[in-house]
């Protein structure tokens, strides 16, 4: 199964303006065209810090979901219809479940669910590696366009791999399309007022192989993808230009992908100026979570009256939010099912 609204070119109107400093919380598509080669840069500062400041998690825990989010936006920003974009990890490593959720144009919230002793055994024996903290599971991908539109859900399996790995792996067997994805996550400390302060920044690119001619694009029709498991599947040679934009890529520095100093249209300068780049316009993203009063209200009131009897404690029933900590309280009165007459 193909989903062309994630891969197909983008439109936007070229913009040649190059930028002497950096914008934060931006994607910026490109296009090498002469290599048949389409891609994204991401780079967030203030959004990506609210996100993991807010949650305070353990420092691998809180980079690991830094990663995961820069593939959300470097994914779910290529959507060309409105709607959620959910990237979601299910594994049985100490990080069991991460899940980002991306609502057109660019609004993004994040959590992370994770055993506190796994993290910290892994955190004293130094193996804190995005497999180590995933271990073995499957990274689901969810399109969803409303309540009266099928879902639809890319999986693939993360066995002990990085999110990049997983990302490769899945648009290769389910989309064909050959695919590099770079991540990068740190945590920058400045002087200031009253010792140093610390940010996160995080940033990421992505790569794909599109050829419009036919005698390239033949190249595409590989195994759709459901071959049994453990079977290797026959490939044709790789093409010349897809080898040759792999290998340019593999050239940045996870500092390029973070560095404030170094600008997105900077960067794929440095990669593609020989064979040509065209950027387009960037589109904006920030952290904001789709959480309310009247929401949670709704939810507890589809509960049974026993199971929100269970959920009162010192006389009311309070609710926090997972993805960003915001806490509502009700008296038990507010929230009793509207009776229906
Ligand atoms: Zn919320």
């Amino acid at each position: 199964m193909t989903t062309p609204i994630m891969t197909n070119p983008e439109t936007a109107i070229p913009s040649r303006t190059p930028a002497a400093t950096t914008a934060d919380d931006i994607v910026m598509p490109f296009e090498v065209s002469a290599l048949d080669l389409r891609g994204r840069v991401v780079r967030l500062g203030p959004m990506v810090d609210e996100i993991l400041e807010k949650h305070a998690y353990p420092q691998p825990v809180a980079k690991l979901l830094g990663e995961a989010v820069v593939l959300a936006v470097i994914l779910g920003s290529a959507l060309k219809v409105d709607g959620r974009f959910i990237l979601q990890t299910q594994t049985d490593g100490p990080v069991g479940l991460l899940v980002v959720d991306f609502t057109t144009p660019g609004k993004v919230r994040a959590c992370a669910r994770f055993g506190k002793e796994g993290v910290e055994a892994a955190i004293a024996a130094g193996k804190t590696s995005t497999g180590d903290l995933l271990g073995n599971g499957h990274l689901a991908m969810t399109i969803d366009q409303g309540a009266d539109t099928s879902r639809y859900q890319g999986l693939v399996a993360l066995n002990g791999g990085t999110l990049e790995d997983a990302a490769h792996e899945y648009f290769l067997r389910s989309e064909q399309i050959p695919t590099r994805v770079r991540l990068a996550v740190a945590e920058e400390f400045t002087a200031g007022e009253g010792g140093a302060r610390h940010r996160w920044r995080a940033g990421g690119i992505m790569l794909q192989f599109l050829p419009k001619s036919s005698e390239r694009a033949r190249m595409a029709d590989l195994d759709p993808g459901d071959a049994p498991e453990g079977v290797v599947v026959p490939q044709a040679p790789e093409d010349d230009a897809w080898v040759q934009g792999r290998a340019l890529l593999e050239t940045v520095e996870d500092v390029e992908l973070i560095d404030p100093d170094i600008s997105s249209e900077r960067l794929v300068y440095r990669l593609f100026h020989e064979p040509g780049v065209r950027v387009y316009k960037t589109a904006d993203v920030h952290a904001e979570c789709s959480c309310s009063r009247a929401s949670v209200e709704a939810m507890l009131k589809s509960f049974s009256q026993d199971d929100r009897d269970h959920m009162v404690e010192d006389g009311k029933i309070s609710v926090t939010c997972e993805f960003c900590s915001m806490n509502y309280e009700f008296a038990p009165g507010d929230v009793r099912a509207n009776l229906k007459s």
